[in-house]
């Protein structure tokens, strides 16, 4: 049997069609010939391709929760973030469907509020549900921690009970090196091996405590106790001038988010402590915020454009 759409002519269909028609047109010949053949090729993928645009996109980086694309200017690029959820540097994984989507509006929230005060970040604006347009930045190799309240590593480490009110905001630092499962170092390591120099240093915890006032205000208004969160910094460069600013994402997957009643977390910890309930939690996050109304799903799947 020929292909069944050659019936109508190529050079019609394009005419009439257009360029566009023509293109499917022959993806599903090349399928259909393909399927009759006994060599192993897979007509299934060049449809996707054809179908997917995105996966045309060139693809800089891809992490453990986020995959950066080339921007559509230079100096651009587009974030998107994924659904998988990892603990203990990957070593505990899962997909999460839903997780990517909250983040994204969630962290958007956040990155557009503190452009609003002129915390600079490297946010451009949302794309759709998963992908927001960014700043290309020169990133900074170093976790930056803020904490308020005693959680997590800093209670093991110095054996502080979980959920003690900290004597004041404490910011750690910590080298960003998967192999090395992310070793908490000082302004002298970072000086020494030339990471960050004082300058930048000065300016990151700035940055930091800019970061925690806006956050700790923004969580308190809706009930929740920001216990401590990461974030990180990258420097941007306008001309020869550079200035350090805020990247990466803010959500619960980086912070730690207490309700301030029952204590109830709504942040990470609740997959990193097998507790279920992570998209119920980042949902009602989000509700809070007044991003998502009440009992609306995440919108998960293919990106939707926002007008
Ligand atoms: P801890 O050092 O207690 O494990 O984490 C302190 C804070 O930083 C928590 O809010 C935690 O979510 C965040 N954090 C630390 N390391 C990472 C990381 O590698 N990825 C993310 N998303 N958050 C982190």
């Amino acid at each position: 049997m020929g292909c069944f759409l050659g019936l109508f002519g190529l050079g019609r269909l394009s005419r009439i069609r257009g360029l566009a028609f023509a293109r499917l047109r022959s993806a599903l010949c090349q399928a259909q010939i393909a399927s009759q053949r006994t060599a192993p090729v897979r007509p299934m993928d060049f449809l996707k391709l054809w179908l997917n645009p995105m996966n045309r996109r060139r693809r800089i980086y891809e992490g453990k929760a986020k995959v950066l694309y080339e921007g559509p200017e230079p100096g651009t690029l587009i974030q998107h973030l994924k659904d998988d959820a990892t603990a203990f540097n990957a070593k505990k994984h899962e997909v999460i469907d839903g997780k990517g989507v909250l983040n994204n509006r969630i962290s958007e929230f956040v990155f557009q509020h503190l452009n609003d005060i002129g915390v600079p970040t490297h946010f451009i604006r949302r794309l759709n549900m998963r992908e927001q347009l960014i700043r290309e930045v020169e990133i900074i190799p170093l976790e930056v921690v803020v904490r308020n309240v005693a959680a997590g590593s800093l209670s093991q480490r110095l054996g502080i009970e979980e959920g003690t009110q900290l004597p004041r905001s404490i910011i750690e630092f910590y080298y960003k090196n998967d192999a090395l499962n992310d070793p908490m170092v000082s302004e002298e390591h970072i000086t020494a091996f030339g990471w960050a120099n004082p300058q930048e240093i000065d300016d990151i915890m700035a940055l930091a405590i800019r970061v925690n006032d806006f956050l700790s205000g923004l969580f308190l208004g809706v009930g929740i106790r920001l216990v401590d969160f990461k974030m990180e910094c990258g420097r941007l460069w306008e001309g020869d001038m550079m200035r350090i600013v805020v990247a990466d994402e803010i959500s619960p997957d980086s912070c730690r988010l207490w309700d301030i009643k029952s204590n109830d977390k709504l942040d990470k910890d609740r997959f990193r402590r097998d507790m279920g309930g992570l998209v119920e939690a980042y949902s009602e996050v989000a509700r809070r915020l007044g991003i998502m109304q009440d009992n609306e799903p995440p919108r998960s799947g293919g990106p939707k454009l926002v007008q």
